[in-house]
């Protein structure tokens, strides 16, 4: 008979306790899931209602195709040790190809949109996407993960940004996460993709630490707080919140850059999530614009602002 320890309570050292990991990978199942719920919420008191409702039904089918659905291609071992080596992301999305699971990933979610409710505009720009030739559809990919989505075809890509962020998010869940290095401020250090929101996050052992949420792969990295994220720069770094708001969205702006980046308190708010929060914030975007910041963060259900 095997013996099965007792489990232990060691204390834990008191210098440890609050030495945040670099960073959090995704699981493309939860991370999916409680986007789902989190957009369900907001639309329950959002003007952008019937919005947040869409990309709710998105954000579950990008859930739902995950059942048996195949693994994408990993890099190699070497190109993942090289990437290390030189400070670059080992799923550099500025390389991505398509593989079946990608093409796999995309058909499916495809198909289960036709399934659901949506405004016009965007049923017919899925149609147009599921017309499109292969040509048309890399076309596409390269813009998002160029982060330059033309603007008269923003419908579209929305489709085909959920299925990149299904892929990434697979691809990122099975890297390990002690390997991964800093690769520059703004950029994930998984896939080298842009930020949607900041996050004080609220987790054990890591209370009131920041994290960066990569809007491509879902992957969380940490970054000191009072710095602005995309340029590095500790100076001039402001708050500005829509009035009688809760305090837990907030806009991060740097005098160095005249960008800015939501910071969102999870630590006061579990519930709260970058992407769902980010989408449902827009009037703070568009307060921002009022004060001359530009918007330095990408999120590719949020195209146009
Ligand atoms: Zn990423
Ligand atoms: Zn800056």
């Amino acid at each position: 008979m095997r013996k099965v320890d007792a489990p232990r309570h060691d204390p834990i050292p008191i210098g440890e306790v609050s030495a945040p990991p670099f960073c959090k990978l995704p699981n493309p199942l939860i991370l999916f899931a409680e986007r789902t719920q989190r957009l369900r919420m907001l639309a329950q008191s959002s003007e952008l209602a019937p919005y947040l409702l869409f990309l709710s039904r998105l954000t579950e089918a990008q859930y739902r195709i995950q059942d048996d659905l195949p693994l994408p291609a990993m890099p190699g071992k070497d190109a993942m040790a090289r990437a290390r080596e030189y400070r670059m992301p080992p799923l550099d999305r500025g390389r991505f190809t398509t593989d079946a699971a990608f093409d796999e990933t995309l058909e499916r979610l495809l198909w289960l949109a036709r399934e659901f409710e949506m405004p016009p505009t965007a049923a017919n720009a899925l149609e147009r996407v599921i017309a499109q030739d292969a040509g048309a559809r890399q076309a596409m990919i390269d813009a998002l993960l160029a982060d330059s989505v033309p603007v008269e075809a923003l419908a579209e890509h929305v489709f085909v940004a959920a299925a990149l962020q299904v892929q990434f998010a697979r691809l990122a869940a099975r890297l390990d996460a002690k390997t991964l290095v800093p690769v520059g401020d703004g950029a994930c250090p998984a896939c080298g993709g842009p930020l949607v929101a900041s996050t004080v996050v609220g987790w054990k052992g890591a209370h009131g630490s920041r994290f960066c949420a990569c809007a491509l792969c879902g992957t969380l990295w940490n970054y000191v707080r009072i710095k602005c994220t995309l340029c590095g720069s500790t100076n001039g770094i402001g708050y500005q919140e829509i009035e009688g708001g809760a305090g837990t969205v907030k806009a991060e702006t740097c005098d160095e850059c005249h960008r800015y980046v939501k910071i969102l308190q999870q630590q006061k708010d579990a519930a709260l999530e970058p992407l769902a929060d980010d989408v449902a914030s827009l009037g703070l975007d568009l307060l921002m614009r009022e004060l001359g910041y530009r918007r330095g963060a990408f999120n590719p259900f949020l195209l146009g602002y």
